[in-house]
């Protein structure tokens, strides 16, 4: 028998046998396979995805402690007896906290070694502590696991400073393979775990985003009436609960007055009316909720029927975070965007500006003039910015190496920090990075909502999950113009890594039609012809 096949009837046996699952689920397979092989793999799944059997199932069939960092305590606890609870006695794992005792070390320690314990678990504050990872090499990790890993990104709101250091912790420890988990659909997170994690060549498993019980409309509206028109006609519509999605606060109070039954959110609404109005939606007592952005994190409404787009989002990103609150009892709901190019002119004007030069040397400096570890709170009272303000900077900051948190979350100058000048500088450069990317976001926004292709393959290309024939449940596909994509050349592997002359290294996104969509991480998306980039030998395979 080859030793792939027999490694895929390992892992099934070892699923079924250890972890009592009958069959592995769409995504799962290819990617412990490639773990089993050796190779880097960043596994980006929903919730629920079963993420977490990539790296344990593949992991008892190798020799080896397996390192996992993972920023929740209490989730570290549940996979650790989920695996002890296997009962095999290959699956032990350890604890590894600040809280630990030099003989619980010790003990832990000789249990890695002997292989009693596979697994050992530690909280990203620990890879802060140089003694941590040398001890850790010692016992030549086998496999680095990364949960949470979109914690690395600046752009997220789970950022975590600690995460930046993994690329270095990854060195340490003897650079092992790494395995990347998060649920976190945007490419732009993707390419930033890859980055950091120094692994540009791994397998990127895109799995289980597709929601085919949503039917996809994006209606082009010629002038601010029709469109207006067609949000009322489109909650009218909606058969049962439904959400609307609004770019200002006006819009949002202006069409809640227009519809029957309907009520506003907004972050500018007290709290207790916010509240309020979140409660009387989930329990059923209020029908319609005109929102923006700011209403739906953490709703879980089974039955939304509708969600409506009264202008275009600003990113497929968003977009796709909005549409999901549907149908989350996985029956059929409609989510319809009502379209007017203006509108992405009007998203431009208000997008976020790029940081300022002189306000990130000063919270540089500022930060110097400690001798130790700065309390944060008390760091932002002295400076008198809001927090907002200055988690944009010590993030940027932070990317950039100017600082860091200790295992405390206090933040301090590293040793090799650069100066406040060029720190500053370069944390404008990540600004103007982050600018452009959101730029280029919108651009594909703009063309999912004017591809005469499948919406869904569209979107799920964006995030680079593969679906193979038009979906049947879009406007498009019903229109007849969605087509089997004409088997073109795709001359590069999606997911591979290709470099731009001038837009440097980036990731292939899909294919649509003769075109294809590269994220490149310092410009973000661009779309290129296919001929001409064959033509011109535009993108080299890295
Ligand atoms: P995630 O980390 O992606 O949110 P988990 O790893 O916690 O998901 O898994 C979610 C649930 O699915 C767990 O209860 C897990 O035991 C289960 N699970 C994972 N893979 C399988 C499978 N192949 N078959 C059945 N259940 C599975
Ligand atoms: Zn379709």
């Amino acid at each position: 028998m080859s030793r792939s096949a027999g490694g895929a009837a390992d892992l099934l046996r070892t699923a079924q046998e250890v972890f009592g699952y009958e069959a592995l689920r769409p995504g799962q397979e290819e990617a412990m396979r490639a773990v089993l092989a050796g190779r880097d793999v960043l596994a980006v799944m929903p919730t629920g995805a079963g993420k977490s059997a990539v790296y344990q199932v593949p992991a008892l069939l190798l020799e080896g402690p397996v390192v996992v960092v993972s920023p929740l305590i209490a989730l570290q606890r549940d996979q650790v007896d989920a695996i002890v609870g296997g009962g095999t006695g290959r699956g032990g794992a350890v604890m590894l906290n600040s809280a630990m005792t030099a003989s619980a070390w010790e003990e832990a320690r000789g249990e890695l070694r002997s292989g009693a314990a596979r697994f050992v678990f530690l909280a990203p504050e620990q890879l802060a502590r140089d003694e941590v990872l040398t001890e850790l090499a010692a016992l030549e990790p086998r496999l680095l696991v990364v949960d949470e890993a979109h914690c690395v990104s600046s752009w997220g709101h789970d950022f975590r400073p600690q995460y930046l250091r993994l690329g270095s912790a990854r060195a340490k420890l003897g650079r092992p393979p790494v395995v990347a988990l998060t649920a976190t659909a945007s490419p732009q997170v993707r390419s930033e775990v890859l980055t950091q994690l120094d692994a540009p060549d791994a397998l990127v498993l895109v799995e289980g985003f597709d929601r085919p019980e949503i039917d996809l409309r994006i209606r082009h509206c010629s002038d601010a009436a029709t469109q207006r028109q067609g949000v009322l006609d489109a909650v009218a519509a909606a058969g049962g609960p439904a959400l609307v999605y609004v770019a200002t606060r006006a819009d949002a109070e202006e069409i809640a007055a227009q519809v029957p039954g309907a009520d506003f959110y907004h972050a500018g609404r007290k709290r207790a009316e916010r509240e309020d109005v979140q409660r009387r939606f989930l329990e059923g007592d209020l029908d319609v909720v005109v929102a923006t952005t700011a209403f739906g994190m953490g709703i879980d409404k089974p039955d939304v029927r509708a969600v409506v787009h009264a202008t275009v989002p600003d990113s497929p990103d968003s977009y796709y975070q909005e549409i999901g609150r549907a149908a989350r009892d996985g029956d059929p709901a409609v989510a319809t965007l009502f379209y007017r190019p203006e509108d992405l002119g009007l998203r431009t004007f208000f997008a976020s500006g790029v940081a300022k030069v002189e306000p990130l040397r000063e919270t540089a400096a500022a930060l110097r003039v400690h001798d130790g570890p700065v309390d944060p709170a008390q760091f932002r009272r002295d400076l008198g910015v809001s927090a907002t303000r200055l988690a944009g900077m010590l993030n940027l900051l932070a990317e950039v190496g100017a600082l860091a948190e200790d295992e405390e979350g206090n933040l301090v100058v590293p040793a090799d920090a650069p100066r406040p000048g060029p720190a500053a500088e370069a944390a404008v450069e990540v600004s103007q990075q982050q600018r452009s990317v959101e730029r280029s976001r919108l651009e594909m926004m703009r063309s999912l909502c004017e591809t005469t292709s499948c919406r869904r393959q569209f979107l799920l290309g964006y995030f680079g999950e593969q679906l193979a024939d038009p979906c049947g449940n879009c406007d498009r596909c019903r229109a007849g113009t969605a087509h089997d994509r004409v088997a073109t050349d795709e001359p590069y592997a999606v997911g591979s890594t290709v470099e731009h002359p001038e837009w440097g290294s980036g990731q292939v996104m899909h294919y649509e039609e003769d075109r294809v969509t590269v994220l490149f991480s310092e410009v973000g998306y661009r779309t290129l012809a296919l001929d001409v980039v064959a033509r011109n030998d535009l993108l080299e395979s890295a």
